[in-house]
């Protein structure tokens, strides 16, 4: 095994069997957005640099499938060691790629290292079925076996969470896997992969390749790639969820979201007012779960506005490691611009503005302030885009009825939120939306690692959802086993249909 390597930042290189790999034919330009400047350039992976990376996670696999769960997750301990020791410098790595204030950070890549956590109780997940006397003198049982090399294909928004969302998971099953972090992100995955090595994961079994739509490609129609795990926007996780179905592999791809909160005329408004501007605005909205969409109920409507109004113009907007900064920059000048172009569209289809963000705060670097749009309806293309951004709209309904109905035309349907004081209305809420992820009082319902997250319609292709049960089922397939040991009296099979009685 390779002793680990220090991650050289001014190229941020693949990984491949246990080895950084600098040398490209193309590289991509990784930003620092506080700065608005180029910091590092990222290895762009063709063709040829993807099989490498196939043929190493396909090489590492017998070995690695067969070494038996209780040591997997022996690996999986100490890297949960590691990953806790260098928690604020994988923060300290996601704030200045993707320019998330370091408390932020902090909390995100926490979320993360939970389901690492959650991975080293593999050697119990994994136990199969076992019924004695299924017919006579006849035993069955399930055994979970890996998949077999297994890709991940990440978005920008979460650099550390998102990939520990699979490859822990992955791995602890006895897969082999490659990652793909976004080419806007990509420097903390590798400093990921020399924590595994030092944890004790053999080489090959887990690679980072790097770059844009040609590495997707490339991983999505390798031969050797038998399962695909994808989180970024919808358009791309449909192209991902067909190629793959098309290829027989096994998928999940999840999509973007317009997560809707409703607040009722009884709610407690100023705490709910906290946990939108919070759940709106952190993180400069660029998160799946983000609140980007108020339904104020009746009555609750004006005060709502007040209060949110005066929340979000308090919000102060800076580099996301300066002192008591709440908000950083956006990803990239292109997304920010884009996030600005929804501002316009908004005033354009006569939204009330409330509070107008669109004036960059800050002279470098790629900000926006806080905008909060009043009286917005569904037929106007800042509710029916996901926007991205420090944009929060308010929608107005008469009932709690035509709140539901709202939530349930619109395509997305990852997480979604109910603030009120009445059971009852949580209870019917919850019952009747059509959502993956809901939220009672909670506006960013993202289930802890020991239960599964994943939208429904338009925010998920695919059947089943990232960590918690359902990605051992993703990372698993069963094998059934029929067994009988004949002795004098077991009766002879003949040629009928079998029932085993
Ligand atoms: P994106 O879809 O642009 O990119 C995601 C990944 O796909 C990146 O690794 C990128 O390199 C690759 N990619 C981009 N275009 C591609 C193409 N045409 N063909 C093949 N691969 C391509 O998403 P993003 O902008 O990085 O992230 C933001 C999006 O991710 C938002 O829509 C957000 O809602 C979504 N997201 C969803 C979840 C969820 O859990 N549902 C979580 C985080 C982010």
């Amino acid at each position: 095994m390779n002793k680990p390597v220090e991650l050289k930042l001014d190229t941020v290189p693949v990984w491949i069997n246990g080895k950084a790999i600098s040398s490209a034919a193309r590289f991509g330009d990784v930003f620092n957005p506080a700065l608005g400047q180029v910091t590092k350039r990222v290895v762009f992976c063709n063709e040829q640099l993807i099989d490498q990376a196939v043929k190493a996670a396909a090489a590492a696999l017998p070995a690695w499938r067969d070494t038996p769960p209780l040591r997997r997750a022996r690996v999986m301990q100490r890297f949960l060691d590691l990953l806790q020791k260098n928690q604020k410098q994988l923060a300290q790595i996601v704030t200045e790629e993707h320019g998330k204030t370091l408390p932020d950070a902090m909390g995100s890549v926490q979320r993360g290292i939970e389901v690492v956590e959650f991975a080293c109780g593999i050697p119990h997940l994994l136990k199969g079925e076992h019924a004695e006397n299924v017919g006579t003198q006849v035993d069955t049982h399930t055994v979970r076996q890996p998949v077999g090399v297994c890709a991940g294909i990440t978005p920008f928004n979460f650099p550390v969470m998102v990939p520990l969302w699979m490859f822990p998971m992955a791995i602890a099953c006895g897969n082999t896997f490659i990652l793909k972090p976004s080419e806007k992100v990509p420097s903390a995955s590798v400093r990921m992969a020399e924590l595994l090595q030092e944890a004790g994961l053999p080489d090959g079994v887990f690679n980072v390749v790097h770059g844009d739509k040609a590495a997707v490609d490339g991983l999505l129609t390798h031969p050797g790639v038998s399962a695909v795990s994808f989180v970024g926007s919808t358009p791309v996780a449909k192209y991902i969820y067909e190629t793959c179905a098309r290829q027989g592999k096994r998928v999940q791809a999840l999509g973007g979201a317009k997560n809707h909160a409703v607040v009722l005329p009884d709610a407690d408004l100023e705490f709910a007012a906290d946990a939108l501007i919070g759940a709106a605005y952190g993180s400069a909205g660029e998160r799946c779960m983000a609140i980007s969409a108020v339904v104020a109920v009746g009555a609750a409507a004006d005060p709502l506005v007040r209060l949110l109004d005066a929340k979000a113009k308090a919000i102060k907007v800076g580099p996301g490691d300066g002192q008591d900064v709440d908000m950083g920059p956006l990803v990239t000048a292109e997304h920010r611009d884009k996030v600005a172009s929804f501002i316009e569209k908004g005033k354009k289809e006569g939204a009330k503005v409330v509070l107008d963000g669109s004036r960059a705060p800050l002279k470098d670097g790629f900000f926006l302030g806080t905008t909060l749009f009043d009286r917005v309806t569904p037929e106007m293309e800042i509710y029916k885009n996901e926007i991205f951004g420090p944009v929060l709209i308010v929608l107005r309904v008469g009932s709690l009825e035509e709140a539901i109905a709202l939530v349930n035309r619109n395509p997305y349907a990852n997480g979604t939120a109910i603030f009120t004081e009445s059971g009852g209305a949580a209870r019917r809420f919850e019952n009747e939306i059509q959502v993956g992820m809901v939220g009672i009082n909670v506006p960013i319902p993202v289930p802890v690692a020991f239960f599964s997250f994943g939208g429904w319609k338009s925010s998920l292709f695919g059947d089943l959802h990232v960590h918690g049960a359902e990605s051992v089922k993703f990372y698993t397939r069963t094998k059934v086993i029929t067994t009988r040991w004949p002795h004098q009296d077991t009766p002879a099979p003949g040629l009928n249909m079998p029932t085993l009685g």
